[in-house]
């Protein structure tokens, strides 16, 4: 039996697997026995467990899932929670109920909000089944310890989940629900564990086949349970191939990786946190093509001072000597909201003031900001470049050179991912120092589709010929007026995509550092003339799969590198 999910983080695997309950005691609306003191101390006794267990996981956890982790203990322990759910206390229902509606009414403000805020709702769907099993005074289902390497099947998985797990155990990750962006996303990437997400029927057929085994293809998003013999058999050679890959020695000159032909593309990393910095050095990047600082402040109240701002800088660049760094400023609003910045609320956020149009209202921000990056870029040995994001037009590009100029800051470029600015490409190349296309926003914009809408996802497909085709328009006018173009939205991080935008004519990548190595090795893997031809054939494409075909057939390497 074969299902079809969305590859989350790639990787192929087969092996038994282990299907996650979902046993939750669900409450119903009957009227307590008890008086409402003794539920609302029920309540209080087992919001207080859950939100000491959560902070003990993060104790014991690094990195991102530290991060989530923390801000899932601030989630449950918000008073507002109990505040909410004491009102139907009061009115004579159960603490279990209670906690249900408590946390209806925050998933709908979450799921209102959109973007980042709406990722937490599965969050709070987590809290609330830990307080529901705390109250009823049974076991949480969590993920035993495993003793063989095996594929882990889910509806959801929360951070809290999967903190504790013995990574060396788990072959793959599937589950119902989620997205590429959900945590469960950025949790198996971060630790290089294939997953698929959305993999609809999941449930059902890990029933069916229970003490079978499953085969986890997360490069084409397929799970295969109960495999035949010869499909078993692929599934190794790939694995082989894979293993292969990783240790094959890639071609690196002082300015980036080397296609087979010798045509050097720098391959830069995307950072947001300090501690990526050094992921990203051990990944092999040549340098950091988006860093974005809005990561660093989104749970700001005030603004960041100069000073703030210019140590944090001086840390983020200092791994990186020798090397060159790209530092965005702010992209805050839509689905990264800033407190500082955007107060006033907008009927449509992501058409709204955001990235560079903060600057209509807030050009004392960015004055700080590019000081800051000033400070820290002088006497670095980094090679600092400063980027705007949401550029409409090119009056726009040229006020944000000029101001960067201002600063001493010589290389100022700016992100394409407006369509208006697409058309507008010509002129735009003609007054910055570089460009890098925005493909996620740019995907969004061009196909009117909320990049974080799961029923929309089809549209956001960064092998939409729509979207090939604008990023060609652009690579075109950045060769005209020698104005060098990269890509730093999530198509570069696509190792099958990747070489076909060098081949459109994009000079550099900047990827996940999660990708990064395997990116590297298919731009390695083919000459320039492959790549060439593989752009040259996308254009032609009708569809996002017709794209795709099309560029595996010039790429012909890829099947040897199992990708
Ligand atoms: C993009 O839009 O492609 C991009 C890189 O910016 P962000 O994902 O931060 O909006
Ligand atoms: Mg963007």
């Amino acid at each position: 039996m074969k299902l079809k999910g969305i590859s989350a983080s790639s990787g192929v695997a087969i092996g038994p697997f282990f299907l996650l309950s979902t046993n939750i005691p669900v409450p119903t609306s009957q009227m307590s026995q008890l008086s409402f003191e003794q539920e609302g101390h029920l309540l209080n006794l087992a919001i207080k467990k859950v939100g000491q267990d959560l902070e003990a996981r993060a104790a014991r956890s690094s990195g991102e899932l530290r991060d989530i982790l923390l801000a899932t203990v601030e989630i449950a322990t918000d008073p507002a929670i109990a505040e909410e759910a004491a009102g139907f206390i009061v009115s004579g229902h159960t603490a279990s109920y209670a906690m249900v509606k408590a946390a209806e009414v925050f998933q709908e403000l979450l799921s209102a909000s959109g973007g980042y805020l709406a990722e937490r709702v599965s969050d709070v769907a987590n809290i609330r089944d830990r307080v529901l099993c705390e109250i009823a005074g049974v076991a949480y289902p969590e993920i035993p310890p495993f003793e063989q390497p095996t594929v882990l099947i889910a509806q959801d998985l929360s951070p809290a989940d999967t903190s504790d797990l013995d990574r060396g155990k788990i072959l793959a990750i599937v589950t119902a629900g989620g997205g590429p962006t959900s945590h469960t996303a950025i949790i198996a990437r971060s630790h290089g564990i294939a997953a698929i997400v959305a993999c609809a029927d999941v449930i059902e057929a890990a029933k069916l086949h229970k003490g079978n085994n499953v085969a986890v293809d997360a490069t084409e998003g397929l799970v295969t349970f109960n495999p035949d013999a010869q499909f078993v058999g692929q599934i190794a050679e790939k694995i082989e191939k894979i293993k292969a890959r990783k240790s094959r020695v890639l071609a690196h000159g002082p300015d980036g990786y080397a296609t087979s032909d010798g045509f050097i593309t720098p391959i830069y990393a995307n950072i947001g946190r300090l501690e990526e910095t050094s992921v990203a050095v051990a990944s092999g990047a040549d340098g950091v093509g988006l860093l974005r600082t809005e990561l660093l402040y989104l749970d700001r109240k005030d603004a960041p001072t100069l000073q703030e701002q210019t140590a944090i800088y001086s840390e983020l660049i200092k791994p990186f000597i020798g090397k060159k760094v790209i530092i965005r400023t702010l992209d805050a609003g839509a689905d990264k909201p800033m407190a500082f910045i955007n107060f006033d609320k907008e009927p449509n956020p992501v058409l709204g003031i955001r990235g560079f149009r903060t600057s209509i209202t807030h050009e004392h921000l960015l004055r700080t900001q590019l000081e800051a990056i000033a400070q820290a870029a002088k006497d670095s040995q980094v090679e600092v470049w400063v980027m705007a994001p949401m550029i409409t037009f090119p009056s726009e590009a040229s006020t944000f050179v000029k101001m960067a100029r201002e600063y001493g800051l010589q290389k100022a470029g700016v992100m394409i991912e407006v369509p208006a600015a697409v058309f507008l490409a010509d002129e735009i190349t003609k007054v910055c120092d570089f460009i890098s296309i925005g493909t996620n926003d740019l995907g969004q914009y061009l196909h009117a589709a909320d990049r974080e809408s799961a029923p929309l996802a089809a549209f956001n497909n960064p092998w939409q010929p729509a979207l090939l085709r604008a990023i060609e328009l652009i690579a075109q006018a950045g060769l005209k007026n020698n104005c060098p173009v990269g890509v730093c939205g999530e198509a570069a991080s696509d190792p099958v995509l990747a070489p076909v935008l060098i081949g459109l004519g994009v000079n550099s990548l900047s990827c996940n550092v999660t990708t990064l190595g395997d990116v590297a090795q298919s731009i390695t893997a083919h000459s320039l003339e492959q790549l060439l031809l593989a752009g040259k054939a996308v254009l032609a494409a009708k569809t996002a799969q017709d794209a795709k075909n099309l560029a595996r057939a010039q790429l012909v390497e890829l099947h040897n590198l199992g990708l």
